[in-house]
């Protein structure tokens, strides 16, 4: 596994691999890396024969107030994580090599659109303009052949994959599934902030996810399915509920009570000062006779 900081480096790397008649996956990160990200990282090894993690605390995607200083830089560790799967290069990059000529990012080039300013896109405005603005400059970058995001950011899986079938077609988007831990949090360069007790507290997000899909299965209307997750957000006073919606998959917006079929559980919480999201595939079946 190799460490490259420079585009040089990098497209050097991946010109090998090419001229070798080699598929390059990539799994864009921001670091901090845990067994979530580094199931990607397998993912990617199964598409792909030669693959790159790239590690880039992006500032544009950060609002004012928001965690950008203190987010986890925990490169060397990293790597080490890295080391044990089936990692060719690590790609970290200086902000200059990412925003050139300075390191300044300046204005986003690309725009998330209206769903981008709804759910997550409410909560960080300008968020999602940020991330799809780094995805773009990163694929650009390291020009894979596949590239593989989490699940575990439903919208920002929406607003990716409608960015690639525009910009970059000849790229294959995979999602991978959420990685959770044993008491069902979804696993999070976040989760580290959690004290024990807050960890426990964070729960009742999967399981308020739980609930929803329950209500779900059993053919209770959207409304009602919702309804049944705020009840464990009442029992649990520590967690500050942002939003928990039923949206439309394909288009990301909340579905009305007629609606049956596959739809997406999406919830955002506070527990302490750290923001955690989460989200469940559901089915609404037709009421229970
Ligand atoms: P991040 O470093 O948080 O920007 O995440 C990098 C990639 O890892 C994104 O595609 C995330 O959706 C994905 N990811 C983060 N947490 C998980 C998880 N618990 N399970 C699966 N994928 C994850």
């Amino acid at each position: 596994m190799k460490l490259v900081h420079t585009k040089t480096e990098l497209d050097q790397l991946v010109a090998e691999a090419k001229s070798a008649g080699q598929r390059v996956g990539f799994v864009p990160t921001m670091g901090a890396l845990h067994e979530g990200h580094l199931r990607l990282v397998d993912i990617a090894r199964e598409q792909a024969d030669f693959v790159v993690v790239s590690i880039f605390v992006n500032p544009l995607q950060f609002g004012e107030g928001e965690d950008f200083d203190k987010y986890p830089r925990t490169l060397e560790a990293d790597c080490e994580a890295l080391e044990g799967r089936q990692c060719d290069v690590v790609f970290a990059p200086s902000a200059t090599e990412v925003y050139p000529p300075d390191g300044k990012p300046g204005k986003p080039t690309e725009r998330a659109g209206i769903i981008g300013s709804t759910f997550e896109g409410s909560a960080r405005p300008g968020h999602f303009d940020g991330m799809l603005t780094v995805v773009a400059r990163l694929l650009n970058l390291v020009d894979p052949d596949v590239a593989v995001f989490g699940q575990k950011d439903a919208q920002q899986v929406f607003m990716v994959r409608k960015l690639m079938d525009a910009k970059f077609p000849q790229v294959e988007l995979v999602v991978a599934p959420t990685i959770r831990e044993a008491s069902g949090l979804a696993m999070s360069s976040r989760n580290r902030y959690l004290t024990p007790a807050q960890r426990e507290t964070a729960t009742v997000i999967s399981k308020a996810l739980r609930a929803v899909d329950f209500a779900a299965k059993h053919g209770l209307p959207a409304s009602f399915c919702i309804e049944a997750g705020h009840t464990l957000f009442a029992g649990e006073p520590e967690a500050k509920l942002e939003y928990l919606a039923v949206v439309d998959p394909q288009l990301f917006k909340p579905v009305n009570d007629k609606f049956k079929g596959e739809a997406l559980a999406i919830v955002a919480a506070r527990v302490g000062g750290v923001r955690l999201i989460d989200n469940q595939i559901i089915e609404i079946r037709e009421q229970d006779a």
